[in-house]
């Protein structure tokens, strides 16, 4: 049994004894799907600069330039698919054994992976739909597109007139304060914190797994590199993602 082996085993048995897991998910479960890392160096945040939540309110330019890069760089989300990593999540939760999934990623996969949106908290929102800033109600992007490309005037709610902007949470915007709660008191109920495809350095969202072992749950990280929170982990496995974690889940059942 080589090392890699006997990590998986040890999480199989960890996940067979659990019952009520949270999976925190990061940029890395998707980049198995094509998705880049938007944050890492080649991804679309150095080609494409970021606009901040306060110039995107200030600035009608600032909002067209938003909806052009939206509308230039759609088709990496569009074309993702779930992976094997999603997959193993979305049967974690046919067995009954998932509390929810926190995820800092915005591409849906998740949902598409086959878990019902309830027991998916994203902090980091969703870049597959549109919302009114002011009365939150929802747009598809098909929609908005179709008007902003005759004329890129960034479009407005038609029932408030409030800017609307992706559903994404913004650098500068603040942390959904709702989704918040409910991944705190997730993390303070769950008795296995699966921490995938984050290097949990970034606050306030890497907070949860040091509070889910504060408060006795076991934590397991499993990323590609080291993480911030590897010298806490019950378990640490630095290895491709869905495969690890596809076979740990099926070796679970035995
Ligand atoms: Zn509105």
């Amino acid at each position: 049994m080589n090392e890699h082996t006997g990590d998986i085993d040890r999480l199989a048995v960890m996940l067979h004894e659990s019952s009520r897991i949270v999976v925190f998910t990061g940029a890395g479960i998707s980049t198995e799907s094509g998705i880049p890392d938007f944050r890492s160096p080649g991804g679309l945040w150095t080609k494409y600069q970021p606009i901040e939540f306060q110039d995107f309110i200030a600035s009608e330019e600032k909002r067209r330039e938003s909806w052009r890069m939206k509308f230039a760089t759609e088709s990496v989300l569009a074309d993702a698919k779930p992976n094997k990593g999603h997959q193993a999540v979305a049967d974690l939760y046919q067995q009954g054994k998932l509390a929810r999934v926190i995820t800092q990623n915005i591409d849906g996969l998740h949902q598409i992976s086959g878990i019902p949106a309830t027991k998916i908290v994203e902090l980091h929102g969703n870049a597959t739909y549109a919302k009114c800033l002011d009365c939150g109600k929802r747009y598809e992007l098909a929609e908005i597109k179709r008007q902003f490309l005759q004329n890129e005037i960034p479009p407005v709610c038609n029932v408030c007139n409030g800017f609307i902007k992706t559903a994404t949470i913004s650098f500068g915007q603040p942390m959904p304060v709702l989704e918040m709660q409910e991944a705190e008191s997730e993390t303070l109920n769950c008795d296995l914190f699966l921490a995938i495809g984050s290097s949990l350095v970034v606050y306030p969202a890497a907070g949860f797994p040091r509070l889910a072992k504060q408060n006795g749950s076991k934590l397991v990280i499993i990323n590609r590199d080291e993480t911030g929170l590897d010298d806490i982990a019950d378990l640490v496995l630095h290895q491709e993602i869905g495969i690890s974690l596809a076979t740990a889940v099926k070796k679970s059942l035995n």
